[in-house]
């Protein structure tokens, strides 16, 4: 019994010693106090952080709030790895990049948008002078001696158009007093070359204004013209768009047969051997594509020129009616 009492002392002893002593410093208590001594600290320094704290801690949020010399990150999801810890002043330095990058790509768009809505650089072609609508163009081609004027007088007779040859609007102006082109156009002529563009189409244009003005007529019949691509596309751009080419078709020993025979009492100075080789050159080589061209459009009326002048304009007659219609 006595052990038996000694030893129920011996268990008071033990368990009133355990109550006291050691047994309340358990790591458990200590760190819950160094816990509580962290989060006062942390509090006072952060308080967002010590709002979410508030509650007694769980165990995943005391591993969170361990003090910083045993952590090794703030980051749950770094937890284990060895990133150093970030420095709320690195997160202040980042934003103002974010900020620039932002603005700059912003200021980019606003320019490019401004660009979009920019009108188009490129110029508007310009309308021409005269609607075809409202004004007649027959270009006559055929090559030198081919009889173009000749078959425009009886058209001008017949359907009143008003006739003008680039030929004599360009001699008109070679010996019009004064005239800045006059040497030019004397040395082309002579060579059986082509004057410049701007030079014949504005004669033209002029031409055909002035006799819109004072006759009223708006009927023409463009001889010899256009002898290039570049007058062609330029006439009917900025003067007024052909309905149609009349093209005398016409072998070259018998356009040099005429043509001299013309020379006899023309007075030109190219109806010689030497400017008619040269213009039958001109005209194969520059000329024909103009006819091509205009071939590709279905835009040509073409008339064998080797017959007489009568039997030649009644085939003029004919075919042009099929193309415009009896009164054309
Ligand atoms: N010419 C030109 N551009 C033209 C028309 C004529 O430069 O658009 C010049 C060219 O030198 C040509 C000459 O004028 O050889 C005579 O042209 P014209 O029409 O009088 O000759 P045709 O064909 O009637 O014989
Ligand atoms: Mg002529």
């Amino acid at each position: 019994m006595a052990a038996t009492a000694s030893g129920r002392q011996a268990w008071r002893q033990l368990v009133r010693t355990s109550c006291r002593g050691p047994a309340t410093t358990t790591p458990s208590t200590y760190s819950r106090l160094a816990f509580r001594r962290l989060a006062s600290s942390t509090t006072q320094a952060s308080p967002r952080r010590a709002a979410t704290q508030s509650s007694s801690p769980s165990p995943s949020s005391f591993l969170r709030q361990q003090p910083l010399a045993q952590r090794s990150s703030y980051s749950s999801g770094s937890q284990g790895k060895s990133t150093p810890p970030r420095n709320s002043n690195n997160q202040v330095k980042f934003w103002p990049f974010l900020i620039i990058i932002a603005c700059g790509s912003g200021g980019y768009m606003l320019l490019v948008n401004r660009r979009i809505e920019m009108p188009p650089t490129t110029t508007k072609p310009p309308s021409p002078a005269f609607s075809p609508t409202d004004v007649t163009v027959l270009f006559v081609l055929g090559g030198p001696g081919a009889g173009k004027g000749t078959q425009c007088a009886r058209l001008v007779r017949d359907y009143h158009f008003t006739h003008l040859s680039a030929g004599d609007l360009l001699r008109a102006e070679q010996d019009r007093p004064g005239s800045q082109y006059g040497q030019l156009i004397r040395d082309c002529i002579k060579d059986g070359a082509i004057v410049p563009m701007e030079v014949t189409v504005a004669l033209l244009e002029n031409a055909m204004r002035e006799t819109i003005t004072t006759s009223k007529n708006k009927k023409f019949l463009i001889d010899g013209f256009p002898r290039k691509m570049d007058q062609a596309l330029k006439f009917e751009e900025v003067v007024c768009p052909a309905k149609l080419v009349l093209f005398y078709d016409c072998p070259e020993a018998e356009m040099e047969k005429r043509l001299l025979e013309r020379g006899k009492t023309s007075g030109r100075a190219d109806d010689n051997a030497d400017s008619i080789r040269k213009r039958f050159r001109t005209f194969v080589e520059t000329s024909m594509p103009v006819v091509d061209h205009y071939e590709s459009e279905d835009r040509v009326v073409k008339v064998d020129a080797t017959s007489t002048p009568d039997g030649v304009y009644a085939d003029t007659q004919t075919k042009l009616k099929k193309v415009l219609g009896d009164k054309f």
